[in-house]
C-alpha cells in the first residue's frame, strides 16, 4: 500500500505539475475506489461534462484509471474512477528532483557574479556585461541601475534546496520500505503456496510408500551417475599385452608338449629296463594276476 499523499503534497503537485484547478478534484478522489463521475460532478457543482474534462486532463498525466459501467435505468455508461498515488508520488517527485538541479544551477550562477536592478522595481535584472553594454541605465525607464545586493536570494535557495534534499531522501527512503516490504510480502505468499501444496501432496500419498520408491529410485540413478563420472579401473588391454598373452599361451603350450613327450620317453625306458630283468617282469605279471 503506497501512503496516501498529505494535503501540502497535493498542493505542491498541483501547483507544480497539473496545475491549481485540479487540485479540488484530486482532494476528492484520493484514497478512494472508482468514484462515480456523477457523485464527484455533485460534489463539485459542475456538470458531468466539465467534470470529465478534469478527469480527462488528470488521465493524460496517468493519474487516475477508469472502469465503465451500463447504467441499467438510464442506458448510457458511467464512469468511475480510481486516483493512482503511486504514479502521483512519482510526479512529485520527478518535479522536485528538476526543481532541486534548476536551483543548484541558479546558486553557481548567482554566487560566481554581479548582478544590477531598475530602482523603479520594473523587474529589470542585468548581469555584469550586459548593464555595461547599457551604460548601466535601465532600458524601460532609463534610470541609472544599482547593483543588487543578491546575499538574501542567495540563502533563500541554500535553503530551499536544503528542503528539497530531505524531501527527495524521504521519498526515497519511504519507496525503498515499500518495496523491501513488497518483496517480503511476495516471499511469504510464494512459501505459503509451497506449504499448502506439500500439504496436499502428503494428504494425497497417505499410506503409500511412493515417497520411500521415489527415494530409491533417486538412490539407484545416484548410484548410476557416480558409476558413469569414476573413470574405469579396467582399462582395455593394449597391443602389446595381448601380444605378450599370445606368446605366453603358445610357449606354455610348447612346454606342456615338452613335458607330455618327457614322461612319455621315461615310460619306454621303464618298460626296456623291465625287459631287461626278467625277475621284475615275473613280478609285476603275478601282480596283475
Ligand atoms: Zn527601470
Amino acid at each position: 500500500m503506497v501512503k496516501k499523499l498529505s494535503e501540502d503534497e497535493l498542493k505542491d503537485l498541483a501547483k507544480e505539475v497539473i496545475g491549481d484547478e485540479l487540485y479540488p478534484l484530486v482532494i476528492l478522489l484520493q484514497g478512494r475506489k472508482n468514484v462515480s463521475e456523477v457523485k464527484l460532478a455533485e460534489k463539485l457543482k459542475i456538470s458531468v461534462n466539465n467534470i470529465r474534462t478534469l478527469l480527462y486532463r488528470l488521465n493524460s498525466f496517468n493519474l487516475v484509471h477508469s472502469k465503465r459501467k451500463k447504467d441499467k435505468k438510464k442506458g448510457w455508461y458511467i464512469y468511475y474512477w480510481t486516483f493512482d498515488s503511486v504514479e502521483a508520488r512519482n510526479l512529485l517527485y520527478n518535479s522536485k528532483k528538476k526543481r532541486l538541479d534548476y536551483l543548484k544551477k541558479k546558486i553557481k550562477n548567482e554566487a560566481g557574479s554581479e548582478f544590477f536592478i531598475c530602482p523603479n522595481k520594473d523587474g529589470v535584472r542585468l548581469g555584469f556585461e550586459s548593464a555595461m553594454e547599457q551604460g548601466f541605465k535601465c532600458h524601460e525607464c532609463g534610470s541609472l541601475l544599482e547593483r543588487d545586493d543578491n546575499a538574501k536570494l542567495l540563502k533563500k535557495i541554500e535553503k530551499e534546496i536544503k528542503d528539497l534534499e530531505i524531501e527527495l531522501k524521504e521519498e526515497e527512503d519511504r519507496k525503498k520500505r515499500d518495496e523491501e516490504l513488497a518483496i517480503k510480502r511476495e516471499e511469504s505468499k510464494i512459501k505459503r503456496a509451497r506449504a499448502k501444496s506439500r500439504a496436499k501432496r502428503a494428504s494425497k500419498k497417505k499410506g503409500s510408500s511412493k515417497k520411500q520408491t521415489r527415494k530409491s529410485i533417486r538412490k539407484k540413478t545416484s548410484t548410476k551417475r557416480k558409476a558413469k563420472s569414476k573413470p574405469r579401473t579396467k582399462k582395455p588391454p593394449s597391443k602389446k599385452a595381448t601380444k605378450r598373452a599370445i606368446k605366453k599361451r603358445k610357449t606354455s603350450s610348447k612346454k606342456s608338449k615338452i613335458v607330455s613327450k618327457r614322461k612319455s620317453s621315461q615310460k619306454l625306458r621303464a618298460k626296456r629296463k623291465i625287459v631287461k630283468r626278467p625277475s621284475l617282469l615275473k613280478k609285476i605279471i603275478k601282480r596283475k594276476k
